[in-house]
Formats: C-alpha cells, sequence, structure tokens
C-alpha cells in the first residue's frame, strides 16, 4: 500500500472501474454515489440509460480483465451472453448485409446487472466503499496547486490524497473549477440528435433462423433503423433508433412502425413476433461530447474519467470500453509510480489518446448526417468519405475487409482498416467503379466465412 485514502466522484462504470485499478495502491477507496444502490439490478436515476440497449465490445473486456481478472466469467455465470457479434447477428449496413466472419467476443446483459455484477466484485476487494451522497465541488489546498478532496451538498468534506470524477455526462466538474477560477476544458461536439427506445423481449425458438439477433443501424440518408441483440438469460434487448430528431415513440404500435421503417423489414418482422417483459423505454441524446481535460492547466491529483470526460452517439458502443480504459490506464500509472504528484495530468493525457481514436470514429459518422452541428470537429474530407464508403460496400462481399472493419470498431483503431492488405484492396476496389449490385434486404445471409486472418483475430 503506497497511498493514503483515494475518493471517486460516481458509482457506475467507470467510477467502479477507477475504485478497482487502484484499490491496491491506496489504503481506503471511497465511492460516492448520489443514488441509493441496492443488491438487485435495477435501473437506477443516476444512470437513465440503464434501461436501453448495451454491450461491451471485445476491447472493453479485455480492459475489465485486466483491473479485475475473472471478471469475464463472473458475467456470464450470471447469465450474461458471451457472443461474437460478427459471426452470430447479421448487419445490414448502407450498402446491404456484411459478410458475416469469426471475430472476437464482446459479451451481452441487461445494463443494470452487468453494473452489479462489477459492483459484487469491487466490493470484494475489502477497502472499497460507498458513501451514499451528492459531490457539489473540490476542497483545494491553500496554494491552488492540487485537490484535496470533495464537498458534499449535505456539508460534509471527505479529504483525499486524489479525487477522481467519474460522475457521467453532466458532470458538475467544469462548473466547479470555473467556480475556484480555473478555466474550463474546451468541449468538442458532433451532434446527429440520436434518439432510442428499448424493450426487453423473448424471442421464439426458430424465429432468427440460426443467428442471435439482426442489427440494421440508421445511416445518413435513412434515419431510422434499430438492432435486436441478445442480452442474459434468454432475453434480448430490441431497440429502435432515431438520427436528427426522428425519435421512436414509447407506445409498442408506434414502436414497432418505427422498426417497420429500417432498411431491413426484417426488424419490423421480427419484432412483431417478440414476446415483451418490458415496458418500452426512450433516451435522447445530442450527440457526441469530449472534453479537452488534458489541455487544461487543472489542480494537480484530479483526474477526469468515463463520460465526464468524453461520451459517444451510443451506436457505436464505445462507452464502457473507454471507462475501462480509463481504469486501466489508472492502474498502470499508479503500479509503476511511487508519487502521485502529476500522475493525473498524464493518466489524462494517454486517456486523451484513446478518447482520439473512438472520437474521430463516431463523430466522423455522425458528422456525416446532413444537418448535423459540430463544434471543435472537422468533418472528414470527401477522400476519407469515399474511402469509408467504398469500406461499407466492400465489407458486404469480401470477408477480409468485414473482419478489419468489425475488428477496428471492437478495438476503437482506425488504423486496422490502414494496413497495406486492407488499403490495397479497397483502392482496386475504388478504381473498378464496381458496385455490389444491393442485396435482398428482406433475407440476411445465414453463411459464416472465413478468412486467411481469422486465426490472427483471435489473438488480436
Ligand atoms: C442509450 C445509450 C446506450 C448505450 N449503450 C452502450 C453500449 O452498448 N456499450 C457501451 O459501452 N456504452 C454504452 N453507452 C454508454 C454507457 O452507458 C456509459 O459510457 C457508461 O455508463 C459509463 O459511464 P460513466 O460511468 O462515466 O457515467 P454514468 O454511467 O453516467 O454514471 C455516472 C454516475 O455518477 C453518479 N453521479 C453523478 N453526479 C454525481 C454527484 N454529484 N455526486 C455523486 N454521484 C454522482 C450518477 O448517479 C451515476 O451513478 C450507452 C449510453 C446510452 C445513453
Amino acid at each position: 500500500m503506497t497511498h493514503g485514502h483515494l475518493v471517486v466522484i460516481g458509482g457506475s462504470v467507470a467510477g467502479l472501474m477507477a475504485a478497482a485499478a487502484a484499490s491496491d495502491r491506496f489504503e481506503r477507496v471511497t465511492v460516492v454515489e448520489r443514488d441509493q444502490l441496492s443488491g438487485s439490478p435495477e435501473p437506477r436515476a443516476g444512470v437513465p440509460q440503464g434501461n436501453q440497449v448495451h454491450v461491451i465490445l471485445p476491447l472493453g473486456l479485455e480492459r475489465m480483465e485486466e483491473v479485475l481478472p475473472g471478471i469475464r466469467q463472473n458475467f456470464v455465470e450470471r447469465g450474461c451472453l458471451e457472443f461474437d457479434q460478427l459471426a452470430t447477428v447479421p448487419m445490414m449496413s448502407e450498402s446491404g448485409w456484411k459478410v458475416r466472419v469469426d471475430s472476437a467476443n464482446a459479451v451481452a446483459f441487461r445494463r443494470p446487472l452487468f453494473e452489479l455484477v462489477i459492483r459484487e466484485r469491487v466490493l470484494a476487494l475489502g477497502n472499497v466503499s460507498i458513501r451514499h451522497g451528492s459531490a457539489r465541488g473540490f476542497l483545494l489546498s491553500d496554494d491552488r496547486s492540487r485537490v484535496l478532496g470533495t464537498r458534499l451538498r449535505d456539508g460534509s468534506e471527505i479529504e483525499a490524497d486524489f479525487v477522481v470524477d467519474a460522475s457521467g455526462r453532466r458532470t458538475k466538474s467544469p462548473a466547479w473549477l470555473q467556480d475556484l477560477g480555473f478555466g474550463a476544458p474546451t468541449e468538442v461536439r458532433a451532434n446527429a440528435y440520436m434518439g432510442y427506445a428499448t424493450q426487453f423481449v423473448r424471442i421464439p425458438e426458430g424465429v432468427l433462423d440460426g443467428a442471435l439477433g439482426l442489427v440494421v443501424h440508421p445511416a445518413p440518408g435513412h434515419h431510422r433503423g434499430g438492432v435486436l441483440l441478445p442480452a442474459d438469460n434468454g432475453v434480448h434487448s430490441l431497440s429502435a433508433i432515431g438520427m436528427m430528431r426522428d425519435y421512436p415513440p414509447r407506445e409498442r404500435e408506434g414502436f414497432l412502425d418505427f422498426l417497420d421503417d429500417a432498411r431491413s423489414p426484417l426488424l419490423g418482422e421480427i419484432a412483431r413476433r417478440s414476446v415483451p417483459v418490458s415496458d418500452i423505454n426512450t433516451y435522447h441524446q445530442d450527440g457526441n461530447l469530449r472534453r479537452r481535460w488534458e489541455d487544461e492547466s487543472l489542480p494537480d491529483r484530479l483526474l477526469v474519467v468515463g463520460d465526464a470526460s468524453a461520451s459517444f452517439n451510443p451506436i457505436y458502443g464505445q462507452g464502457m470500453t473507454l471507462a475501462a480504459s480509463g481504469g486501466r490506464l489508472l492502474k498502470a500509472a499508479l503500479d509503476t509510480r511511487s508519487s502521485l504528484d502529476a500522475l493525473a495530468h498524464d493518466v489524462q493525457g494517454d486517456l486523451a489518446r484513446v478518447i482520439d481514436a473512438a472520437f474521430s470514429m463516431s463523430a466522423a459518422v455522425d458528422s456525416m448526417f446532413e444537418g448535423s452541428e459540430c463544434t471543435n470537429f472537422t468533418p472528414p474530407s470527401p477522400e476519407e468519405c469515399a474511402y469509408a464508403a467504398a469500406v461499407e460496400e466492400l465489407a458486404t462481399v469480401d470477408p477480409e475487409v468485414a473482419l478489419a472493419a468489425g475488428m477496428a470498431a471492437f478495438y476503437i483503431d482506425p488504423e486496422v482498416l490502414r494496413t497495406e492488405a486492407i488499403q490495397l484492396r479497397v483502392e482496386d476496389w475504388i478504381d473498378s467503379e464496381r458496385t455490389t449490385g444491393g442485396a435482398d434486404p428482406g433475407r440476411y445471409p445465414t453463411e459464416v466465412r472465413s478468412t486467411d486472418s481469422t486465426a490472427a483475430a483471435a489473438t488480436f
């Protein structure tokens, strides 16, 4: 044990991962959470997105394992489904059905169960406790050089050697810091005004023809789409997704009608055969929001992680992977350094590089929706758009490109699509002026095709 007391503001995924990451380097870790947390997997007010579809990317799962070894198995034991999304969930893009290939495993669940499993693991560490309360500001040293803890709404103060803000997209840290005379971080935005409506359902035997779900994302030019994904314990998440303020409704007939308007009629057809096990819940979000904390001269010993640092259009499923990455980076820094001085600044910089990759992928696509609004973000050039469009097309006929596109998304690594081999294929395709000829949107591919790099992908 090297340090004294760590305080984490926010007890959702990012806060829990930070607490777990730091627990063996601090004598005590206190997670301050404004919601009263129960021992059952219930949606809660502080995480309003909790009753929407959630899946963790393979990269996020790996990062979680690095911080909490065995967590993957804990999820599976509680009924969360480990599955290879590219192989088992047919996916329709603007250009048609993507080729199905073996790739890497994600895990599916209802979000409150996922969080509960992590919370149980974190509390079992022994030196982490959760304090019910709402943070209202930071305590600052007399010379204003470092944060000394947090002040709660009830007037009490908690002193700490290091503070992590994991209070989510609506963090008040920028305002608290401004009140103390510091600058607020520059905000980067790419807004395509997305709306979700999610219902948990059971899918009768035989309806999915051997697949585990279906993804028909909205795209520029077609604002309505949806997903059917496995969750846990035999339940599926069924979500209607609309872009550019075309929000799906909360009542079942309208919800099903909305799904009928996706580019594949299969989504609505399957949805109509599903058996609801929950109400329909809705969620609206302006879009991608990144705060450039790494550029600010903040008081020392303050780190901002999770959605408080960047939150994304959830279609791309990146948020919890970034939350886990924040924890993993904090752990790496604490394991290799004996002093806490300047550690927060360096971890914030490391995290910024991961965020940049994620943001560049989600914001680039969202900025292509007509009428989307960007602040401090430059949309991709026409050449970059042409390359991305060619990748989408090729992924409907070429298993190697389908795999690369999937792995770039799963591992938040756009460079996977810029290897020499992939570039050659894409440039050949663009030069040939071929088109895919269109696929029948009413029939998805049932074959899982093999790739040269499937084996390599498994150890990516
Ligand atoms: C519709 C939707 C679908 C999504 N789907 C996915 C997906 O498939 N995959 C994925 O990886 N991500 C997804 N996300 C993103 C994911 O939900 C977040 O990235 C994830 O919850 C991590 O966020 P966080 O822990 O930083 O903040 P949050 O989950 O927002 O939690 C913040 C916590 O801080 C607490 N808090 C806030 N203020 C205070 C305060 N002042 N004092 C004390 N406590 C406070 C809150 O009560 C809450 O517990 C989705 C998001 C949305 C909106």
